[in-house]
């Protein structure tokens, strides 16, 4: 088959890849559409020890189950692959999971005609959903399980609340997109590249503003919620300052993690500060029924290229070069 594999770093080959074999209680699937993920882009900078070239890269697939069980039924995949048994996953907490391993991290993962991965992390599509709209079930998942983790803490509903998003890439596209669904009426985006501001801009139709151009533009405690779905020292600190007393942030992104914290504002003014990883099979099956259903919209910020381009695809993502939140390569 053919796959694009990441061979070191910066470098992905296109190229043949012996087909994978389904072991018993797994599923051999067709891929359809996969997207880049932010980890995928670090993995491809050389910074995610845990991916290892020469790897087969990619976590975000739709497809066809082609062997193994549900044969014929077009799924997505819970990624991490959990152990069904541990504390988290009895609690549907399983992204928590102490056993968990991960496609295209642990294991090869969606760069390729076909994958296998445990039967058990097989989602079934709703009926009538586009390639395009499954590949996104699990960034959609991500911006959800933020939304719902703010939800448990915030003292008015969601619709009332002033919000504010840092990151215009995919998870803060997705979440500004699920919020306005929501009925979320002001919600204000952070973004540092112009393309991506516009694209945000024009398909959530929200303020969005660029924080190192204009420091002032996300006012001291002026929002009710702060979604950071980039997690540098600098989101972080302006995720508080931005903060209204009683408020939420909620921290999604980890593009690094060392950093001191206001932790007088925290506390005098009783912030509620939330740490969010991926998404539970329940948030993955919500998110796919909602992409089914449209609550995120038209998708038609997502660009579509095909696998065997998906070496230029990383480079431009790398240099800024496209307005996409969220590239699909495609093996056929
Ligand atoms: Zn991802
Ligand atoms: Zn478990």
């Amino acid at each position: 088959m053919k796959a694009l594999v990441y061979t070191g770093t910066k470098e992905m080959t296109y190229r043949d890849e012996p087909e994978p074999q389904p072991a018993p209680g797994e599923v051999l699937i067709r891929v359809d559409a996969v997207g880049i993920c932010g980890s995928d882009m670090h993995a491809y900078h050389g910074h995610d020890p845990r991916r290892v070239p020469p790897l087969i890269l990619g976590h975000e697939l739709a497809g066809e189950v082609i062997a193994g069980p549900g044969k014929g039924r077009r799924v997505t995949v819970n990624p991490l692959i959990t152990c069904g048994y541990c504390e988290y996953c009895v609690q549907g907490r399983n992204n928590l999971c102490a056993n968990r391993t991960m496609i295209g991290m642990t294991r090869a993962g969606g760069y390729a005609e076909f994958v296998t991965t445990a039967a058990s992390s097989v989602i079934e599509l709703p009926e009538g959903i586009t390639p395009r709209a499954a590949a996104l079930t699990e960034p959609a998942a991500t911006a959800l399980h933020a939304i719902n983790t703010a939800m448990r803490s915030l003292v008015r509903p969601i619709p009332e609340c002033r919000v504010l998003v840092i990151g215009g890439g995919a998870i803060g596209m997705l979440t500004a997109l699920l919020l306005k669904s929501y009925g979320c009426r002001h919600v204000i985006v952070a973004e540092t590249n112009k393309l991506r501001r516009e694209s945000v801009a024009k398909a959530a139709d929200c303020e969005v503003f660029d924080p190192v151009a204009e420091p002032g533009r996300a006012a001291a405690n002026s929002v009710d919620l702060v979604i950071d779905a980039v997690g540098m020292k600098a989101t972080r600190a302006l995720s508080l300052t931005a903060v209204k007393p009683g408020g939420t942030f909620v921290h999604v992104g980890l593009a690094d993690w060392a950093s001191e914290i206001d932790m007088r504002k925290l506390t005098l003014a009783e912030i509620t500060l939330a740490g969010v990883y991926t998404y539970s099979t329940a948030d993955l099956r919500a998110a796919a029924k909602g992409l089914g259903e449209g609550a995120f919209g038209d998708l038609a910020w997502v660009e579509e290229r095909p696998l065997s381009e998906g070496a230029a695809a990383f480079q431009d993502l790398d240099a800024g070069r496209t307005a996409s939140a969220k590239i699909l390569l495609l093996p056929r």
